[in-house]
């Protein structure tokens, strides 16, 4: 047995001396109910993982589902942005109200409370990680089916946060072809499975460019790697989304809500049978 240094969180042994695990489970507001939480990774910025949790998020909400957003990318947060939402949450001495997108999803960010969105937070991961823990406990999320959680890119602070506090039920891994896709989906897949959390599948962005004159596909970034290895990993390809003017135009005006994105609907029935598989 190795000479005890006190630190029973980087120690196997059971011995009698063994401190109880730390409760690190951040608790819902009593005044809400979320059915399913699904946390949105990417291992980089750029690929589109905002874009991807607000297309699912609008697509359930299409579906008649009740939907909302926790942005916890707090240092990019682009979440309120893409919904043309420039209202400022507000509270009371119950809690923090999250804001209605025109379409109904209620949204957390940042960004809705601070004075001004080009404000940088400057702060520190454990600091960061604590705030996305009070937008989990502190909002009032009544009556959600699924929330979506807009992760930060890669395995830092606030994505161990998260997945150690709040009970996750899957995970959407979002690709594009430019990335190393076979060693990020690893990084993933080994990081949901030390935390228990089942990755639901791939979503592959910037897939390909269908040309509008002629309707070929043009693999602008190489071919497509994302169905071997999400074959190797035996997690599906739920959807692959092409680069679209359309995409860009609409994040860019805040109408994210109204693009018809049927690229997502693989991912929006992956997300319907996990939650009638507990209903
Ligand atoms: P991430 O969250 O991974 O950092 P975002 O979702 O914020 O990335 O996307 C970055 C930018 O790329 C956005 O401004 C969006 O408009 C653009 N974009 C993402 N995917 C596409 C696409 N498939 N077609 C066109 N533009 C896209």
């Amino acid at each position: 047995m190795a000479e005890c240094d006190q630190n029973c969180s980087s120690c196997g042994e059971s011995c009698g001396e063994r401190k109880p695990e730390p409760d690190l489970k951040a608790r819902l507001h009593e005044y809400s109910s979320v059915k399913k939480t699904i946390a949105v990774v990417s291992g980089k910025g750029g690929v589109g993982k905002s874009l991807v949790t607000a297309m699912t998020a609008a697509g359930m909400s299409r579906r008649g589902y009740k939907t909302a957003i926790l942005d916890a990318d707090l240092t990019g947060p682009s979440i309120p942005k893409v919904f043309g939402v420039t209202d400022k949450a507000t509270g009371s001495e119950d809690g923090i109200f999250p804001v209605l997108t025109k379409g109904g999803i209620r949204l957390m960010s940042i960004n809705l409370l601070l004075e001004n969105e080009s404000d940088p937070v400057l702060w520190r991961g454990p600091i960061i990680a604590a705030t996305v823990k009070q937008f989990w406990s502190d909002c009032i999320w009544s009556d959600v089916d699924f929330m979506f959680i807009d992760m930060p890119p890669g395995t830092g602070d606030v994505p161990l946060t998260v997945f150690q506090s709040l009970p996750i039920d899957g995970i959407l891994v979002v690709t594009s072809p430019q990335e190393l896709v076979s060693m990020i989906v690893e990084k993933a897949v080994k990081m949901a499975n030390m935390m228990n959390v089942p990755i639901l599948g791939l979503i592959e962005n910037m897939a390909y460019y269908m040309c509008p004159d002629c309707g070929a596909k043009h693999s602008v970034y190489g071919e497509s790697h994302a169905q071997k290895t999400a074959d190797q990993y035996g997690i599906p390809v739920l959807a692959q989304i092409p680069i679209d003017a359309k995409i860009a135009e609409a994040c860019d005006e805040g109408l994210i809500e109204l693009l018809p994105a049927e690229w997502l609907k693989g991912a929006e029935d992956r997300l319907v049978a996990l939650l009638e598989k507990e209903t």
